[in-house]
């Protein structure tokens, strides 16, 4: 057998009854490729199942409005992403009849669609032979074709891209697309492969070298920079401060609680300087976040106000709003916020 057949055999035996491929629906497939850009399948799959329940069709996610999208996005970090499919839907409805378009170009041009999703979608949904690279598939090649570059020097990636393109059989794109990723995700993993059973074995040259755990090369890494920020719960009379964050910065329109890019003990100035409030913090919790090369801690307090008052919009330009823990999941919280609004009302 050759590659391509082994690997289409072992994939119509071992593939994940995944939701979006029964019917290969274009819509699903546009919407799983987006959860799944940056998110695991496990956290995805109960999202996308309520995604479905919430918005059923293209129209029906254009007519929503934005608070109910990031609601449903809650958890699912990047929420730019909640933003443009939403985007993207009104679009359709305006310009396609609520129709998702099947021309690769179009699809490309789409917000928040670059050229790893437009391959997805494009070879996944309309069954085109289009190439797709990810995480799994940079992986599996290199290992199978034991390639020295190393695959975080951008200029890298194109001998895959075209690797990869040179591999897709006439006619399979849809299966051999997602068989390649799937290898990667079940059998093919970063650490101990599982090569006995792995269907690409005997044309695999880092398995003949044995050396599976060298591919793929890496450049040198860069270190992980650890850094702290406070949140600060603040609460009179029952009721909790939450600010909206402006639109245009990351996390643009989400809810938290007051939070600083600074230790705590330096929060206590800005408490001052923005709210003009002094007082002790009673510590609630710590919660980890990671993004590019930072491991933050995120040190969470609570402060009662006892009923004094606040200065009206001690940041410029941030919406706010007072409000009792029991109207918390009318907002869409980032995943830091949302756990500190769920430990309040736990
Ligand atoms: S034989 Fe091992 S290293 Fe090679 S593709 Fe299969 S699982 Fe990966």
């Amino acid at each position: 057998m050759s590659f391509q057949s082994s690997l289409l055999s072992w994939f119509s035996k071992n593939a994940r009854p995944l939701p979006w491929r029964t019917h290969y629906r274009p819509y699903e497939v546009w919407v799983s490729e987006i959860m799944l850009q940056q998110t695991q399948m496990d956290t995805v799959l109960p999202y996308f199942e309520r995604w479905f329940k919430l918005f059923p069709t293209i129209e029906s996610l254009a007519g929503s409005d934005e608070k109910k999208v990031l609601k449903a996005w809650e958890g699912l970090g990047y929420y730019s992403r909640a933003r443009n499919l939403h985007h993207t839907a009104k679009w359709l409805v305006e310009k396609h009849g609520g129709q998702f378009p099947s021309d690769h170009e179009t699809i490309l041009s789409l917000k928040g669609v670059g050229r790893y999703t437009a391959g997805a979608i494009s070879s996944i949904a309309f069954n085109q032979e289009k190439p797709i690279v990810d995480g799994n598939v940079l992986r599996v090649l290199s290992r199978v074709y034991a390639i020295q570059k190393p695959i975080d020097i951008e200029k890298n990636k194109e001998t895959f891209w075209q690797l990869q393109e040179s591999l897709i059989p006439k006619g399979q794109a849809r299966y051999f697309n997602q068989a390649l990723m799937e290898l990667g995700a079940l059998v093919c993993s970063t650490q101990n492969p599982s090569c006995a059973i792995c269907p690409l074995r005997t044309f695999c040259k880092a398995y003949k070298q044995d050396r599976a755990e060298d591919f793929p090369v890496r450049a040198k890494r860069k270190k992980t920079v650890k850094v702290e920020a406070t949140a600060i719960v603040l609460v009179s009379n029952g009721k909790y401060l939450l600010q909206r964050r402006p639109l245009g910065k990351i996390m643009g329109g989400l809810w938290e609680f007051p939070e600083w890019k600074v230790a705590a003990n330096k929060a206590l100035k800005f408490l001052k300087k923005d709210f003009r409030i002094e007082g002790k913090l009673e510590y609630l919790k710590d919660i980890k976040r990671n993004y590019t090369h930072h491991l933050e801690t995120l040190r969470v307090f609570h402060f009662d106000l006892q009923n004094a008052s606040l200065p009206e919009n001690p940041k410029n330009g941030w919406e706010q709003v007072w409000v009792r823990k029991s109207d918390f999941k009318k907002y869409p919280f980032s995943s830091a916020h949302a756990k500190i609004a769920s430990l309040l009302t736990n």
